[in-house]
């Protein structure tokens, strides 16, 4: 998300990137950058196609590629050709190509895999959202809008692949997010915990999942309801969860342990963003605890994909990232005492609240 076209090192840290800012001419550095958008279409495209995982068991030819995943079989190769001069790929000495460490993610079964999510990345109602970003920052308004007619949500209802594009694309962020989420907070050994805008479930699953004597509620729109049975099942856990299909500017579930928001907030401007906490704060008795788990976006010039995905939201939802105060302001504004705030290992920040 970074934008960065990458270097042979890859994505590299505040340090590193300084230390090659100062020895790349600056008018070079802005060329590199201003392919980003290239570099992530063509991700996309090979993430599409399944490019990675027909080269599971070693190097194919572009053409045999082709022949596979139907598609043209030189401008695969040139697409192949520019992903392995960024580390994505590799050309072998008879022009075959193979697996880096940088396209095993792309491969739908690698442990973490990341395939559904540049799938996403790159979609025609993605880009073509970015492609108006200058319509979200003359006016604040959501390009995505502007481009469909319609609120994304909506618009997913009424497209129920493009629903499921994200949904898959969520589920597979989640996996770090979750194993991540889990090792920071303790959650309790019994009682019920409420996943409000749980999505595909995974999250849900993995609690329940180290935590047996809990009972789980999933709260999301209908069709992602249908989408997160599956998943817990999968684990194992439907037996102790109830799926929900509502809305939460309308009701959440009420006489929860806890409950969790984990990437709610951040698709809603701090009107809606509030509106959905006094719903969990009017579900929740005395006794109950929020769990926000949210990209927190750092003070200062720090580099941060949280500040990169908030302009995905400026333009995807009208939503954003917020910075550790902003939550504590919005938190407080909805009748929560906001408390402890958790740095996790993945990309999502906890931070605690308990009603007041
Ligand atoms: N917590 C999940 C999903 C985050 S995406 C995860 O971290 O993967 C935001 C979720 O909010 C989506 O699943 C979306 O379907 C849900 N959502 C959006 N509007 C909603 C509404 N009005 N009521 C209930 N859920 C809603």
């Amino acid at each position: 998300m970074s934008g960065s076209a990458g270097g042979e090192e890859g994505v590299s840290s505040g340090t590193a990137q300084a230390a090659d800012a100062a020895a790349e001419p600056p008018e070079r550095a802005l060329m590199r950058l201003l392919s980003g958008a290239w570099v992530a279409q063509a991700i996309f495209v090979a993430a599409k196609l399944g490019i990675a995982d027909l080269l599971r068991d070693g190097p194919w030819s572009a053409a045999d590629l082709a022949v596979a995943a139907g598609a043209h079989a030189p401008s695969l190769h040139r697409v192949l050709r520019a992903l392995a001069g960024v580390g994505i790929f590799a050309a072998d000495a008879q022009g075959r190509f193979a697996l880096t460490p940088m396209a095993e993610p792309l491969r739908s079964d690698a442990p973490g895999s990341l395939r559904a999510y540049a799938v996403m990345n790159g979609e025609r109602w993605v880009w073509r959202s970015w492609g108006e970003i200058e319509h979200s920052v003359r006016t604040g308004r959501p390009a995505f809008e502007h481009v469909f007619g319609a609120p994304l949500f909506e618009y997913y209802a009424a497209r129920p692949e493009a629903g499921r594009v994200s949904v898959e694309a969520l589920r597979s962020l989640s996996a770090a997010d979750d194993a991540a989420i889990l090792a920071a907070y303790d959650f309790p050994a019994g009682g019920t915990v409420v996943d409000v805008g749980g999505g595909q479930g995974s999250l849900l699953a993995a609690v329940l999942a180290a935590r047996p004597g809990l009972r789980g509620v999933l709260l999301d729109r209908p069709p992602v309801v249908e989408m997160a049975r599956g998943r817990l099942e999968a684990a194992g856990v439907a037996g102790r969860c109830d799926l929900v299909a509502g809305d939460f500017f309308v009701a959440v579930p009420a006489g929860g342990d806890v409950y969790l928001l984990k990437k709610v907030l951040h698709d809603w401007g701090d009107e809606d963003a509030r509106a959905i906490l006094a719903r969990c704060r009017a579900a929740m008795p005395g006794t109950g605890r929020l769990l926000v788990a949210e990209p927190v976006v750092p003070e200062g010039n720090l580099p941060s994909e949280a500040k990169w995905l908030d302009l995905l939201m400026l333009v995807y939802v009208g939503g954003r990232e917020r910075t550790e105060a902003e939550h504590r302001d919005l938190l407080a504004a909805a009748g929560f005492a906001p408390g402890r705030a958790l740095p996790t290992a993945s990309g999502v920040g906890l931070i605690e609240a308990l009603p007041c």
